[in-house]
Order: structure tokens, then sequence, then C-alpha cells
């Protein structure tokens, strides 16, 4: 089982694709998470990554794919997992395909699209930045500068999922509950698709 969750940030991504993930006992890989240790602990990765990061920018795709595939060639990642935060332009979805191809591994099942309007999401992401301080990258420019690389670069492989037959879409604006649910079908049932 392989999946990858799309959406706005701020639509609950993280909260849902974990929880997905514990439910069917598959790691769960967000690039964001992974980007935001390896600037913690200051790594080579890290140092740069922080550069783009702390301006809401997308970190060059060559550094953000040697880290996926070194993730997907674990242990841990051989018979399932879940993307969250990746692919987030059209390049890393073409370097995922061919990833997965080199690697041996099937390609994902589905890709669950939370879907949240905006005017939802910002408050969120505010809310989001005044309880975890430490995240630069949740300041009110910043916020918007994601938002809108969002909606350049990320929206369009909402058509492209669409086109290839692989798109669930979930309205993420439910109460938390709910939209667990809706994930859990949209990942599980046959006619979702
Ligand atoms: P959010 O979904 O709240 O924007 P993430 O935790 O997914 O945040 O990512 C935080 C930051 O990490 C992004 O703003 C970006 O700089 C970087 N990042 C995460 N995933 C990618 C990716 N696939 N490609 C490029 N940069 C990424």
């Amino acid at each position: 089982m392989r999946f990858i969750f799309l959406g706005v940030q701020g639509a609950g991504k993280g909260t849902q694709s974990k929880a997905l993930a514990t439910l069917l006992n598959i790691p769960h890989i967000s690039t964001g998470d992974l980007l935001r240790l390896a600037k913690e602990n200051e790594t080579p990765l890290g140092l740069k990554a922080k550069e783009y990061m702390d301006k809401g920018e997308l970190v060059p795709d060559a550094l953000v794919l040697a880290m996926v595939r070194e993730r997907l060639s674990q242990e841990d990642a051989q018979l399932g997992w879940i993307l969250d935060g990746f692919p987030r332009n059209l390049y890393q979805v073409g370097a995922l395909d061919g990833l997965l191809v080199g690697m041996d591994q099937p390609t994902y099942d589905r890709v669950i699209y939370l879907e949240v309007p905006d005017n939802i999401v910002s408050p969120r992401l505010l809310e989001r930045a005044k309880k975890e301080k430490n995240r630069t990258d949740d300041n009110p420019e910043v916020i918007s500068k994601r938002l809108q690389i969002y909606h350049e670069e990320t929206a369009p492989l909402i058509d492209l999922y669409k086109k290839r037959k692989l798109l669930v879409s979930v309205n993420g604006n439910q109460l938390l509950e709910a939209v667990t649910a809706d994930v859990q079908k949209a990942a599980t049932y046959d006619d979702a698709l």
C-alpha cells in the first residue's frame, strides 16, 4: 500500500496521513519533518535547506530527491508508505516515478487530496504558528509565500493525478474525526477511485 497526500498547508495533511499510516502500519514519510529534523541537527542538508525553508520557498529538487531516495530505500519502507509533502511540483512527480522504477518498487496506489478552502487554512496556519513558536516558516509573510507557491507549483498535481485516475478527494473541512473516517474510506474502499 502506497499513498501520496496532497493538500494545501494547514489542510490537516500531517495529522491525517499519520493516522492512516498508524492504521495501516506503514511508515509516514514527511519531507517537511525530515527537512526540519535535518535543520535542527544542523546537518549539511539541513543547513542548505534552512535558507529556503525560512523564506517559505521550496528546497531545491535535487536535495529533496536525494533525501527521499534514502528514506524509501530503508527496510521499513519496502512494503508500503505514505508520502506527505512530496511530490510538490511537476518535476518531483516525474522524479518519484523514476525513483520507484529504479528501486524496483511498485508505484503508488492512490493520491489522497484533502480539500480545504484557502480562507479556512490561513487562520489555522497562524494558530499553529502561535502554538509552535519554533516554526520560523509559520509567520504571516512566510505563510502567504508558501500558499502562493502551493497554488503555482503544487496545485497542478491535482489535475495530473485526476487524469491518471489516481486521485481521491476528501473534504478536509469537517470535524477531525469525520475527515479521518473519510480518509480511511478513500484509502481502502475499492470504489473510492
Ligand atoms: P507545509 O505543508 O506546512 O508547508 P511542510 O512541513 O510540508 O510544510 O514543509 C515545510 C518546508 O519544507 C516547505 O515550506 C519547504 O521549504 C520544504 N519542503 C518540504 N517538502 C518539500 C518538497 N517536496 N520540495 C521542496 N521543498 C520541500
